[in-house]
């Protein structure tokens, strides 16, 4: 069987964003370009679809989020966004926080009302942890940043359900992801830019691939015909797991995996939340998403809410999250160093580059893997 009877100038495995944006700029460069991806869907985890009129993230919420003008213009010629701004509400043992951590979450947790009052609150929680020198790994972050009481409550829990390890054997730069700030304002993000596609994300990869020079098969598995793709193709970009490309042959990287359960209710509102994150160790799952929130779009009557479980990763399940600690950091290295003698194959994407990239990132990258490409 001839895999390339069309002379393509690239294959590119995996039909999520890094793929999928270096497929459509090869195409505006003049370049053929197959796409295979194993799964029935297009866009990666970005991947979204509509049920009762109301755009449902496949696999988990995606909110785009960037300070990075480039991308943002980018993804904009693609879709137009919503405007939404994320806020999250925590739900411990039944008690209710705003996150990220602000004042109103301060307020929440300790009666403060100004500034000062919050961090000197925070300044007197930090002394308890018995950190001492540049915090060693999660724990001792969280406790540095915003002091024992609201790492107890609202980070413990969650992070050690959702990476299936101690905050202790954690990197720090995890819980670095959330802001902390003395203000009243419960954006979930810094970031200048955010928002949900209006039309789901699935429509931007739709409009990517609207062009004859891209050609894509879905559920194709590399891997069944690993050196035939090899030998065929003379340049391929690859975005599934790098260590898997190798056979695991320095042994398996880690990652973390998550399944979701959905549920519809013949009603407007069920939660008044976009998102709830549960952050209590006993309650199995982390958060519960109602989808409707994300663009107040939907059919009247109805409402769908998943719930996400965070699983350990096997070969047999999806990998959402790298575990960028010191052990898997040493061993990605090592893979790398092989990827580099690959010089015909481009490694990227959260799997490929095993980063734990956001949407923003993963696209900045393939724009810069593109420009390298083309000697731009
Ligand atoms: N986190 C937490 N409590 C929360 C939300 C997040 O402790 O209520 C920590 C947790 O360790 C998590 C990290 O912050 O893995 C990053 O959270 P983010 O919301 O960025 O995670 P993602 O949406 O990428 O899963």
């Amino acid at each position: 069987m001839k895999f390339n009877n069309k002379n393509y100038d690239y294959l590119i495995v995996g039909a999520g964003p890094y793929g999928s944006v270096f497929a459509y700029e090869a195409a505006k460069r003049g370049k053929r370009s197959l796409i295979i991806e194993r799964r029935a869907t297009i866009g990666g985890n970005m991947a979204t679809h509509k049920e009762h009129g109301i755009n449902i993230h496949d696999f988990g919420a995606h909110i785009f989020h960037t300070d990075n003008k480039e991308v943002w213009e980018y993804i904009n010629q693609f879709t137009e966004f919503n405007g939404y701004i994320n806020q999250v509400v925590a739900d411990y043992k039944g008690e209710r926080y705003n996150l990220p951590f602000n004042m109103n979450t301060f307020y929440q947790m300790w009666g403060v009302k100004t500034p000062e009052e919050a961090q000197a609150k925070i300044d007197e929680q930090r002394d308890i942890g018995n950190v001492s020198g540049a915090p060693k790994n999660l724990e001792e972050q969280a406790i540095s940043l915003i002091g024992k009481d609201i790492y107890l409550k609202l980070i413990k829990g969650y992070t050690e359900k959702q990476w299936g390890r101690n905050a202790v054997d954690l990197p720090s730069f995890i819980i670095r992801r959330l802001p902390v700030r003395f203000t009243y304002d419960n954006n979930y993000f810094n970031h200048r830019y955010q928002g949900v596609p209006v039309d789901g994300y699935t429509s931007i990869f739709e409009k990517m691939y609207e062009t004859d020079l891209i050609d894509l098969q879905l559920e194709t598995d590399f891997f069944e015909h690993k050196d035939e793709y090899l030998n065929e193709f003379s340049k391929i970009i690859y975005t599934g797991m790098i260590d898997q490309f190798f056979d695991y042959k320095f042994g398996e990287l880690e990652y973390r995996s998550v399944r979701f359960e959905s549920e519809t209710f013949k009603s407007n509102n069920q939660q008044g939340s976009a998102v709830i994150n549960y952050t209590d160790s006993e309650t199995p799952f982390t958060r519960i998403m109602e989808w409707k929130h994300f663009d107040k779009k939907g059919d009247d009557g109805y409402t769908i809410l998943t719930k996400e479980y965070p699983q350990d990763w096997d070969r047999t399940r999806e990998a959402y999250y790298p575990v960028n600690d010191k052990k898997n950091t040493d061993l990605f290295k090592k893979y790398k160093k092989e990827a580099i003698k690959f010089g015909n194959v481009i490694f990227g994407g959260r799997l490929g580059s095993y980063q734990y990239y956001d949407m923003d990132q993963v696209i900045g990258s393939a724009l810069k893997a593109v420009k390298k490409e083309f000697r731009e």
